[in-house]
């Protein structure tokens, strides 16, 4: 079968795999939808995969599929079942994370990733389960259209974050970044109860998606001269929001948040990948405020069960997240090398096109 293998910087190819067959404790899944992660575009455009991964390796962590073989001794899954096979592994009770429910900081987790740390992933028509007890599988509900099922990933980094954050009913919340993982959280603080949600970004033509997700008001910060007035202004309150969620992956963002948006002993909830130093941050500068942080790191399977419970039951929604659906062969031309991103929110493969 024909796969789309990362070889190294700027270097991905089309290879030749054999069709995988299952061996005990493990599935052979037919890949339906795989998305295109910001962390597949940052690994080809960079060639820096985690020091556990050997290239080549095929990509593809945000998988939803259809179970077509079952291995012996696997007794929870059976043929066509559809399931999303994600990330991140885990060891399940190996490591004191585990033990307490936390695999999303397993930290055993990533090397047994397919896709992302080492096994091979989903940009394929078949993909291998190697390991059924220590891969995060979840069946997907009949009634949820596969690619609302397919955008767990960027969906369950937000809803996670949130839940993992400090934020109450009725709170006032900044989202900082239009992305897809912005438009995530924005619209599960709308279903959690959020009083006014505002949302900072640099591109005004996506008003109006992030009203439809949520938004109760925008601001470009890249134009406003007073963010900090600006905020105050709108919750009419001398300081700024409650939780304030970093989403678009920058300093410049997370600089706005922790000095111009949360209130003194508000929340700043990292949850953008941020790849930059934090040495312009100075913390006497803020500390006075005793602002607090948290880091918000990928999801557990509880998160994806509420995902996908809350997607089918219609009390969340995330329509036009999905922009393009390509081709396997057009992986790289259409997905991790396009030069024209505008409008492009999520990118899937189909490799049944
Ligand atoms: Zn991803
Ligand atoms: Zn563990």
């Amino acid at each position: 079968m024909k796969a789309v293998a990362l070889y190294g910087k700027q270097d991905v190819r089309i290879v030749d795999r054999p069709m995988p067959t299952a061996g005990p404790n493990q599935l052979v899944v037919k890949i339906n939808y795989v998305g295109i992660c910001g962390t597949d575009v940052e690994f080809y455009q960079s060639g820096a995969v985690p020091p556990f991964v050997q290239l080549p390796m095929v990509l593809g962590h945000e998988n939803v599929g259809t179970v077509v073989e079952v291995g012996e001794g696997v007794t929870d899954y059976k043929v066509g079942d559809v399931i999303l096979c994600g990330p991140p592994s885990h060891c399940a009770e190996d490591c004191p994370s585990c033990r307490q429910g936390k695999t999303n900081i397993c930290i055993n987790g990533f090397p047994r990733t397919a896709g992302i740390g080492g096994p091979d992933g989903g940009y394929a028509p078949y993909m291998l389960v190697r390991d059924v007890k220590h891969t995060m599988l979840v069946k997907v509900p009949e009634g949820v259209d596969l690619k609302d099922a397919v955008l767990f990933d960027v969906i369950c980094v937000s809803l996670h974050g949130v839940r993992n954050s400090a934020f109450k009913f009725g709170d006032n919340v900044v989202v900082s970044g239009t992305g897809p993982i912005g438009l995530a959280a924005i619209q599960c603080l709308k279903a959690a109860g959020a009083n006014k949600i505002i949302v900072l970004g640099t591109n005004s033509s996506k008003e109006p998606i992030l009203r439809e997700y949520g938004a109760d008001y925008f601001i470009n910060s890249k134009e406003c001269e007073d963010l900090e007035g600006e905020i105050q202004k709108i919750l009419g309150s001398p300081v700024g929001a409650d939780v304030v969620y970093e989403c678009a992956g920058n300093m410049t963002s997370l600089a706005n948040c922790v000095y111009k948006c949360v209130k003194p002993g508000g929340q700043v909830s990292i949850i953008g990948t941020i790849q930059e130093p934090m040495h312009n941050l100075v913390p006497g500068q803020f500390s006075i405020h005793e602002p607090n942080f948290q880091f918000s790191f990928t999801y557990t399977e509880e998160d994806v069960t509420i995902y996908l419970d809350m997607v089918a039951s219609g009390k969340m929604k995330f329509p036009n997240m999905v922009t393009d659906i390509i081709p396997l062969d057009k992986a790289v031309e259409l997905g991790l090398n396009r030069q024209d991103r505008r409008g492009m929110l999520k990118i899937l493969i189909d490799p049944s096109l």
